[in-house]
């Protein structure tokens, strides 16, 4: 490593002034490297965003440093791969084994879509095109290269970095890097204080610049006890001898809801019903889980055992046939906004009769079937048909993977000394803004909340 002056920027490229589309080049020597690579999700003016030029060519970029699998972080490499990028893609190996299962799923999203767009005839001048395809995801993943936490990977002559983890989802971890002698730290998403069956998120001491999420800037969790909730819940379904329906995303909180459920037979409270995990994608994702064990905080043993109880479906025709049957169990199924999967067949079975539950547990999107119905919506359509909702509606509201505005503020007292500058990406206006006042408030510190764009002088 020289220790040399050579000017170095950062630009965001996106997730800044959103919550999607994480991507932070830093510049440097002509070097290129690309922090996550995310795909705009959400609403309509946010995804067509996927659709324009990228900022930079794509052959350009050297290399991609990857915190974690989601979508918001990881969604675009096919499409960067698919337009000339060449490099590295520098992760952790649960992050690259989720990265594929994710971005597998993606692409068959993006494709059917395309389908269901041109035989409804939706663009009628032009072909409607998938972002990507499952070939654009196949020749992304043998650029794929897997670090351990703490081990340096040194890029180039300005550039090193280690993976630290976050707390935040199996793989996801801080970036920590040094380029010239500066030391930048990126969050990527960063975890709870104490997560339920991660590791916390590790403290780091100093840096000259941290890139920091802000996605609850706003708000504050509440203490809630989950466990507990959630056996009211069972035990609700249960008595009205109803069916449980839990729309849940694949990676980390369909692995924490049935981790509760574990513990709550473990100590003979909950009721005997089925328990089936209707998800090809949530199935894969708990494999990789399974596969990990020393990035989890809970046993071996627990890893072990936590699935015993849970049927898992793969097989369409025994899908189709858990749907039809009327008997009480407790179903976990994607999409975790009822957008699409195979949640959508067994509400349009099952949402009319007042004995079944339907149970949310995660983030609802604006403009998502999930949205409307926590919201309290008479009718829902589901292929082409409106249902009415009788069945009873709840949600459990602490579960989250990410920090909220005090536990990021308590994460950030760690740090020694004031950095230069602290950037608050990943966020909503409201919620990034609201962390900035904090932060000024409390550690006085130099607070920058960059746009879609912005360039500035690491030095
Ligand atoms: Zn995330």
């Amino acid at each position: 490593m020289q220790h040399t002056n050579m000017p170095a920027t950062l630009t965001f490229l996106g997730g800044a002034g959103t919550v999607t589309g994480s991507k932070t080049l830093i510049e440097v020597g002509g070097k290129r490297i690309l922090i996550d690579c995310g795909l705009f999700q959400g609403l309509k003016e946010l995804r067509l965003k996927n659709r324009e030029n990228f900022p930079i060519d794509p052959k350009s970029i050297d290399a991609i440093v990857l915190t974690h699998a989601h979508l918001d972080h990881c969604g675009y490499i096919p499409l960067l791969v698919k337009k000339g990028f060449k490099g590295h893609i520098h992760c952790t190996e649960p992050t690259a084994d989720l990265t594929e299962i994710i971005l597998k799923d993606s692409a068959k999203i993006q494709e059917e879509d395309a389908d269901r767009a041109n035989r409804h005839n939706y663009s009628k001048h032009e072909k409607a095109e998938p972002l990507y395809t499952l070939k654009d995801v196949l020749a992304s993943l043998p650029l794929f290269r897997t670090h351990q936490l703490h081990q340096w990977v040194i890029l180039n002559e300005y550039i090193k970095f280690e993976f630290l983890n976050s707390g935040h989802i199996l793989g996801g971890a801080f970036v920590n890097m040094i380029v010239n002698d500066k030391k930048i730290v990126f969050s990527g998403d960063i975890g709870r204080a104490t997560p339920m069956l991660l590791f916390p998120p590790k403290k780091i001491e100093n840096a000259d610049y941290i890139i920091l999420e802000s996605t609850y800037g706003d708000r504050e969790h509440a203490v809630e006890d989950v466990k507990q909730e959630l056996l009211d819940v069972i035990q609700e379904t249960y008595d009205n001898g109803g069916i449980l329906l839990v729309p849940s995303f694949a990676v980390e909180r369909t692995q924490e809801i049935i981790y509760l459920m574990y513990q709550l037979e473990e100590e003979n409270k909950l009721p005997k019903m089925p328990i089936y995990l209707d998800s090809p994608m949530g199935i894969n994702a708990t494999n990789t889980y399974t596969k990990y064990h020393e990035w989890q905080s809970i046993s071996s043993y627990e890893i072990n055992h936590m699935y015993d109880n849970v049927h898992l479906v793969e097989d369409m025709e025994q899908s189709k046939a858990i749907v039809a049957d009327k008997y009480p169990k407790i179903v976990l199924a994607g999409s975790g906004m009822i957008e699409g999967g195979r949640m959508l067949h067994y509400l349009n079975n099952h949402l009319e009769n007042p004995n079944n539950t339907l149970l949310f547990i995660g983030y609802l999107g604006e403009g998502t079937r999930g949205r409307a119905l926590m919201e309290g919506a008479k009718e829902i359509k589901f292929f082409g048909e409106y249902r009415n909702v009788k069945c009873k509606i709840r949600n459990i509201t602490s579960l989250s993977a990410h920090g909220d505005r005090n536990e990021m503020l308590q994460w950030l007292t760690n740090f020694r000394e004031k950095p230069k500058t602290i950037f608050l990406n990943h966020g909503e206006a409201h919620q990034s803004d609201a962390l900035r006042v904090k932060i000024e408030h409390e550690l006085h510190w130099k607070v920058v909340i960059p746009k879609i764009g912005d360039i500035f002088d690491i030095d």
